[in-house]
């Protein structure tokens, strides 16, 4: 069998881990045809926007795509090419294994082995904003001091976090699936609903409710500022952390310092019946061209998309040759060494050595 797979090679470092990443999968046995499609920078050089119809169209069609890092422009027309691509294609949870590989120099860390479970499409995070001092902030300032009587600001802007009941429960019930497919044994949610009582609130008190539905994975509440303390401490405490959308992001980076950065954090997009898979990282434009960032966080997820293909056989083969490089120590990028100094090897000769392993 051939798996159509849509390429999005996105920009900065992202064509050259898509490559990588490509060669390495291909090696697996795993056959796949590939349709490349562009994203960002390079999508509005060639079609005048960031996020072509016709690519959104082949990711639809194929129902599963790999994708590179793409760059946010700066303070010009969209607000993020990779939140509109998610809200396109209703991709409402972000999953991110973080676990520790033998031999990795950059962690203090041995026995990481949790999963994120990121909410994709509400809070604060999808950028319902408004600037100080238009018709619409003020608008918001009339309303909300009608109802609120502390100290509001008139020279204030204003960001909306916005969490519903659908939304959290989808999420929820998405992380206690994961934890029964992949044997997993606890379920943490993640929140601040001391204090945020009717986002954060409803949020976990939906939790609270998926959970009974879940008798055999044990469940457990935390809240997010308590855990940032507990994953430095002691991380191999958690299992699987459900988190709304902005805690997700920030302690997803959190996690892939615990298992020795960026360089080896995968990541996936989940929808109904549809999924893109793309690391945790950006498109670091300052190494764009230097054959010199891991490549390991884009394999990873990789590895990732062939166990959502159920091609649990090569996804096992692929994740061993990965770690087996990471251990053997030799063929590993910069980001791997603790003297950024020492001697390390580019972006293709990691590929080339895991493809080695491969065979
Ligand atoms: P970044 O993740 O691109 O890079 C931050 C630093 O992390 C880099 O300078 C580098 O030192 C290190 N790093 C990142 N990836 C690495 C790798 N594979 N190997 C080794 N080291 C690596 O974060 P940033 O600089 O904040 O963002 C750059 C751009 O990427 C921004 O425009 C941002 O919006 C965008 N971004 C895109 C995505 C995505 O496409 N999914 C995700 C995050 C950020």
């Amino acid at each position: 069998m051939t798996y159509r797979v849509t390429l999005l090679p996105g920009d900065g470092i992202g064509p050259e881990i898509t490559d990588a990443t490509v060669r390495v999968l291909e090696a697996t046995g795993v056959k796949f045809q590939w349709d490349v499609f562009t994203v960002g920078e390079v999508a509005i050089a060639e079609h005048g926007t960031p996020l072509p119809i016709t690519t959104l169209d082949s990711i639809r069609k194929n129902g599963i795509a790999l994708k590179g890092p793409v760059t946010t422009p700066i303070g010009k027309g969209f607000r993020s090419v990779n939140v509109a691509l998610r809200k396109e294609l209703d991709l409402y949870a972000c999953l991110r294994p973080c676990k520790s590989y033998k031999g990795v120099v950059t962690t203090r860390y041995e026995n990481v082995d949790l999963v994120i479970v990121r909410e994709n499409t509400e809070d604060l995070y999808i950028g319902i904003e408004f600037a100080k001092g238009t018709p619409e902030a003020d608008e918001l300032y009339n309303l909300i001091s009608k109802n609120y009587k502390g100290t509001l600001r008139k020279d204030a802007g204003y960001s909306i976090k916005t969490i519903s009941e659908f939304g959290s429960r989808r999420i929820v019930k998405y992380a206690f699936e994961y934890a029964r497919k992949y044997k997993r044994k606890k379920v943490s949610a993640v929140s601040k609903a001391n204090i945020m009582k009717f986002s954060d609130g409803l949020f976990l008190s939906t939790a609270r409710e998926v959970a009974k539905e879940y008798p055999d994975i044990e469940f457990d509440e935390v809240l997010v500022d308590a855990l940032c303390m507990r994953l430095v401490k002691s991380p191999e405490m958690y299992d699987v952390l459900v988190l709304p959308n902005l805690y997700g992001d920030i302690i997803s980076d959190l996690c892939a310092g615990l298992v020795g950065g960026l360089g080896l954090a995968p990541g996936a997009n989940i929808g109904e019946g549809i999924a893109v898979f793309e690391a945790t990282h950006g498109s670091a434009p300052k190494y764009t061209g230097l054959n010199k960032v891991s490549s390991m966080a884009e394999m990873l997820s990789a590895v990732l998309m062939l166990r959502y293909l159920g091609e649990t056989d090569a996804a096992d083969r692929m994740e061993n040759a990965i770690a087996a490089v990471i251990k053997e120590g030799k063929n590993v990028t910069y980001d791997l060494r603790k003297d950024r100094n020492e001697p390390s090897v580019g972006t293709s000769q990691v590929a080339d050595a895991v493809i080695e392993k491969l065979r």
